[in-house]
């Protein structure tokens, strides 16, 4: 008895957009029903060594059969089948990511996108009116049929059927010459040949075809034709193939397909190693992180082969962290096929061959960095911030494999500038590399701190990205060269001379200064002049530990601890400004009045530092009655 079910509302949109595709490509159909046919065989094989009720065949195979008279083209494998179960979900429903990638990029009504995306199954529908699957699958009584003319229904009804495996049957769509469709075309044996070559050659399975061959036959000096299966592809995968033989977008093409991607690899890192460790890698940076590629939901790792054949879809031990951004896959002869994810983690060999791809990846890196910097800007544009996440990430422990990585914009340049660049246009006199941090150059530049660094024509790494300040905590020297934050206690931005000169106006001072400081209890560390400012009155800078920056990151951080670390602040006066002036009249006057001014200057260097305000209503009080104070003079 024959069931009828109703489609997926996803998969009837898909269907629908198959079947009145005007997309020019429709062959990709065989080369999605043979990668299909080659995973299901994949899995037979892996269950066979581990699930007593799954045997191996003699030889796996996929089979091609055009025929003509009933204009059918028959696709077989001896892989899994399905159950009845599984036809229901698998082929009634969209589960995988490159058809819901693809329903998401429907608006760009392009329809060449089609062939971008492994649209799966249901592309059968471009050259199909109806399509048949006769499966049976180990795990099932018996054998199950699939039937569908693609509209809104397909039925399922028991059949008999005895081989493990799958058979598609599609019933070619009549032709259209107005419309210049030719479908026949997909039952005669040269085009089915070519199509394989094209899209197909380096599938594991043989790929057989019973093909008519002509024969002389010497004794009778007459031509014969006999049919004779062949094997129609070369087996060799696209990673095992020779780089010159290796056509131009076919790596591309590949990448694309096998990890759903929608845009050419950014770069192709494509290695053989034989020796102590055997393995052939062939590794993608995609030109776009995942949109959660931020996020914990975001897995890293390699698909894994032996010999060709598949074991794992993910290896997360293949890829360290930092390098999260790599896809692509890795063969090696050295591991056992039927090897458990369990035992792979402690596999000596898989972890050579990951500490032999880290290396491998940052001399590419850093190659790409010298020949290829424009490329290599769109890979830190991309990718920057987890390398310098790499660098902060375990204590420190991988900050020299990347420190010759990470890149910045200086207040000398737009253009991203490497440490080792910085360290060689140092200016003789200068004692360490400097950096700022602020939400953006214009904010840096504007910072008061930046005063005395403008004087010396001191180049200044800008810290825009949140994680630069973690990353600095374990990237504290270079070449070593110690990294300084402008922001932090300024000493050795000044010459002994100005130093002494300060130390005795602090002297002079004293009284004023611990004013300051007894009016700011609780808000700064300590009150001090300051030999770095010109144009501005006041600054705030950080003491000891937690920098104000890292402050503000931590804040907007969920969780009370994060949010209730402070900063040691200090505010900084600047001695030769107007206002200086001012406060020492106030305080030879009006003791008590020095309290407000000391609010207020606190809150102005808040503000400058992009702080809020810790108490708004006060600070308009104080400025109104400075103001109506100014005009009654
Ligand atoms: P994808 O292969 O990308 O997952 P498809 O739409 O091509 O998407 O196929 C959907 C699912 O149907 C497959 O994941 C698989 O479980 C099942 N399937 C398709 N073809 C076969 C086949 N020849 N043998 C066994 N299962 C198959």
């Amino acid at each position: 008895m024959a069931k009828t079910r109703e489609f997926q509302t996803e998969s009837k949109k898909l269907l629908q957009l198959m079947i009145n595709s005007i997309y020019t490509h429709k062959d990709i159909f065989l080369r999605e029903l043979i990668s299909n046919a080659s995973d299901a065989i994949d899995r037979r094989h892996h269950l066979s060594l581990t699930d007593e009720k799954v045997d191996a065949p003699d030889e796996y195979e996929i089979r091609l059969t055009p025929d003509s008279d009933e204009r059918v083209l028959r696709v077989e494998d001896n892989g899994i089948g399905m159950t009845e179960e599984q036809l229901t979900s698998e082929l009634g429903t969209i589960a995988e990511s490159g058809s819901q990638a693809f329903l998401e990029k429907l608006e760009q009504e392009d329809p060449e996108i089609i062939g971008q995306f492994g649209v799966g199954f249901y592309s059968a529908f471009m050259v199909a009116k109806k399509v048949i699957v006769r499966t049976r699958s180990p795990y099932a009584e018996t054998g199950y049929e699939w039937r569908s003319d693609g509209e809104a229904t397909y039925e399922i009804e028991p059949i008999e059927r005895s081989s493990i495996g799958t058979e598609v049957i599609l019933h070619l769509r009549e032709d259209d010459e107005e419309q210049e469709e030719d479908f026949s075309q997909f039952l005669e044996e040269g085009t089915i040949e070519r199509l394989i070559k094209k899209y197909s050659d380096y599938i594991r399975y043989p790929i057989r075809m019973e093909k008519t061959v002509t024969k002389t036959d010497d004794e009778a000096e007459e031509k014969q034709t006999e049919t004779e299966l062949t094997t129609l592809n070369s087996m060799v995968p696209i990673w095992k193939k020779p780089k010159d033989e290796l056509e131009e977008g076919e790596i591309n093409e590949f990448f694309k397909r096998q990890f759903n991607e929608f845009d050419d690899p950014l770069h192709v890192v494509h290695t053989s190693v034989e020796g102590m460790t055997t393995y052939t890698a062939m590794l993608f940076i995609p030109k776009q992180p995942p949109f959660d590629f931020y996020t914990d939901n975001y897995e890293k790792g390699l698909q894994l082969y032996s010999k060709g054949v598949f074991i794992e879809e993910k290896n997360k031990d293949l890829v360290p962290e930092h390098f999260r951004f790599l896809k692509g896959l890795v063969d090696s002869p050295d591991l056992p096929l039927n090897i458990s994810r369990e035992m792979l983690q402690h596999n000596r060999e898989l972890r050579k061959i990951a500490s032999h791809l880290e290396k491998k990846v940052k001399n590419e890196l850093e190659k790409l960095l010298k020949n290829d910097r424009e490329t290599y800007v769109d890979f830190y544009e991309a990718y920057g911030t987890i390398l310098k996440y790499g660098i902060y990430d375990q204590f420190g422990a991988n900050k020299d494999k990347l420190k010759d990585l990470v890149m910045f914009k200086t207040n000398k340049s737009d253009a991203y500038v490497t440490l080792r660049e910085y360290v060689d246009r140092m200016k003789e006199d200068q004692e360490a590399i400097y950096y700022a941090s602020g939400k953006n150059k214009d904010q840096i530049l504007s910072l008061p701190q930046m005063d005395l660094i403008k004087d010396k024509d001191y180049e200044v790494l800008l810290f825009t990205d949140d994680v630069d300040e973690f990353m600095v905590q374990f990237l504290d020297r270079y070449d070593d060269i110690p990294l300084k934050s402008v922001q932090k206690s300024e000493s050795d931005l000044l010459d002994e001379e100005k130093k002494e000169d300060l130390e005795a106006r602090e002297k002079e001072h004293e009284k004023l200064l611990k004013s300051l400081k007894k009016a700011l209890k609780g808000k700064v560390e300590d009150v001090r002049l300051s030999g770095r400012l010109k144009e501005s009155p006041v600054c705030l800078v950080s003491g000891e530990g937690l920098s104000l920056e890292m402050e503000k990151v931590l804040r907007q951080m969920p969780g009370d601890q994060a949010s209730q670390m402070k900063a040691q602040k200090i505010l900084e006066i600047n001695p030769d400004h107007e206002l200086f002036n001012a406060l020492q009249t106030v305080h030879s006057k009006d003791k008590k009045r020095i309290k407000d001014y000391a609010s207020l200057l606190y809150h102005q260097a808040l503000l400058i530092e992009g702080y809020p305000i810790d108490d708004p209503q006060e600070v308009t009080r104080l400025m109104t009655e400075l103001l109506v104070e100014a005009s009654n003079k």
